[in-house]
């Protein structure tokens, strides 16, 4: 009784009961029906050349590269000692002063408070792809490299020697990596040089108290027999 239900629905519901064309014929059938497989598909990859021919896809290429800004594009790989030139330019002095350069960087965000972490990375495929990127994204010529001692100084606190976090600074995630990279680099090679604090101890804090109280009162013995002998 099912059997036969589903069967007539099969039936009624079928695209033939609308009117409508039964299932498509089997493409490899109309291959076989005219010609062999080899022959059709020639015909076919032929068609396609024709459509789109060679020097479409050049202008295609031309045109992506007008499209990039050359103000946001980050393809050009500049070498660390130009940057470390940069540093002491004028420019460099024109544009940041005597500050550390994430000083005059703010962060843009939507309402009241600002996003808990900073946005993953600024240059994607090779662009800029954001209106406000990070202060290292946004000026190509500061190079995170071990070598590059003065950019790197200027992300270390100068209270505990700790490299400053991007809640301060505002770097983009990736380039906190590569910040941490350098900064580590630069220590093991050499070119940051980092004291640890002097810290002056009470030693007296580490005694155990019974010793400490037995110490004192010999002290006090000491002394009493020393004032004892100059009066005499
Ligand atoms: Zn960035």
């Amino acid at each position: 009784m099912f059997g036969i239900h589903r069967y007539t629905l099969a039936k009624s519901w079928a695209p033939s009961a609308f009117g409508l064309n039964p299932r498509p014929k089997n493409p490899l059938l109309a291959f076989t029906s005219g010609g062999s497989i080899a022959h059709h598909y020639r015909q076919i990859s032929t068609a396609v050349a024709e459509l789109e021919p060679d020097e479409g896809q050049g202008q295609a290429e031309a045109e992506a590269k007008k499209k990039r800004d050359p103000e946001k594009d980050r393809t050009e790989v500049i070498s660390v000692e130009t940057s470390m030139e940069y540093l002491k330019s004028d420019a460099y002095k024109q544009t940041y002063g005597d500050t550390p350069v994430w000083v005059q960087y703010r962060r843009n965000f939507k309402g009241q408070f600002a996003p808990k972490k900073t946005r993953k990375t600024c240059i994607r495929h090779g662009m800029i792809s954001t209106g406000n990127p990070c202060p290292i994204c946004r000026d190509e010529y500061l190079v995170l490299d071990y070598r590059n001692a003065e950019l790197l100084k200027q992300f270390i606190s100068p209270f505990n020697g700790e490299t400053l976090h991007w809640d301060k600074t505002g770097v983009c995630r990736r380039q906190q990596f590569n910040l941490l990279l350098a900064i580590e680099k630069a220590k093991d090679y050499g070119t940051i040089s980092f004291d640890v604090q002097f810290r002056e101890y009470n030693y007296e804090d580490y005694y155990p108290k019974e010793l400490l109280d037995k110490l004192k009162a010999d002290q006090h013995q000491h002394l009493d027999s020393r004032q004892q002998k100059t009066e005499s």
